[in-house]
């Protein structure tokens, strides 16, 4: 797909948010060219102004890291999570190498950062991340097959790389998070690399959110791959105690795993008929 790339003026980039990985997040780009079809950005409210779809455009702070000195001079808060919006690594970060200035910033002012990251471009920064300062990254994994892949997150790579890449980070002293998401019942075994991550690398587990507001699309698409499964999934939206049936055999199935693995395990799941209540 074309992505148009489109540099912005910023006159804020450091923002108060509800995550609770960091009190501020810093958001390098607008707009995100993997466009995985089940991105909760796609519906902010800056996403949903745009005329442009989403996958279609990235646009580029050019200013950001010059805000972001100034914002810090005001207001120096203990950690920042960087994206949560976009993906701070994807390709056009070669070009313009926001997030790598984002993260020297960060460095040189001693503040704590947390990233969330599906993009093996990180891979390329390793040596960029301070061991104290970056307090951890949240790097998604899934196990999804190609034919799949190739339907709902088209430019990401196989989990077999994303696994790699976190045993990787945590071998080089990075706390480096295997984040399982979307965790999806019924369409294919999400778990099934678990065994791959070394031994006390961390792992954690996302459901699909199904209240998202593109869930219909989302099965739509599904019902293209696998229509028992999209059955299941509309059952799952209008039918809660389904849909709680289906969340209690996840969370068993992943604690099973877990055990072999003896892990603490922490799974995220979204309440029936409500968007955002699950917590990282
Ligand atoms: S990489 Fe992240 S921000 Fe980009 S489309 Fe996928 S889920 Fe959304």
């Amino acid at each position: 797909m074309k992505v148009e790339i489109i540099e912005k003026k910023v006159e804020t980039i450091l923002r108060p948010t509800g995550i609770n990985l960091a009190p501020y997040v810093v958001n390098p780009y607008q707009g995100c060219a993997f466009s995985c079809l089940f991105c909760y950005a796609q519906f902010s409210k800056a996403a949903q102004k745009e005329e442009r779809k989403w996958g279609e455009y990235v646009k580029v702070k050019v200013n950001g890291l010059e805000i972001l000195e100034k914002e810090l001079n005001i207001n120096t808060p203990d950690r920042v999570l960087i994206g949560s919006t976009t993906e701070p690594f994807q390709p056009v970060e070669k070009q313009y190498g926001i997030t790598r200035g984002i993260i020297r910033v960060l460095n040189q002012r001693k503040i704590k950062y947390v990233i969330m990251s599906r993009s093996m471009l990180l891979e390329e920064f390793i040596e960029e991340l301070d061991k104290k300062l970056c307090d951890s990254v949240y790097f998604t994994v899934d196990a999804m097959p190609e034919s799949i892949k190739r339907k709902l997150q088209p430019y990401v790579v196989s989990s077999e790389a994303s696994i790699s890449l976190v045993n990787q980070l945590n071998a080089k002293g990075i706390n480096a998070i295997a984040y399982f998401c979307p965790v999806m019942p019924f369409l294919y075994n999400s778990l099934r690399d678990l065994k791959c991550l070394n031994p006390g690398v961390k792992a954690e587990f996302e459901i699909v959110n199904f209240q998202m507001a593109g869930m219909k699309k989302l099965i739509g698409t599904i019902e293209q791959i696998s229509p028992e499964t999209a059955k299941n999934y509309r059952k799952m939206c209008r039918d809660q105690l389904f849909y709680e049936n289906v969340m209690k055999d996840i969370k068993n199935d992943i604690r099973r795993i877990s055990k072999e693995r003896d892990d603490d395990v922490i799974i995220h799941t979204h309440v029936y008929a409500e968007y955002f209540k699950n917590i990282y």
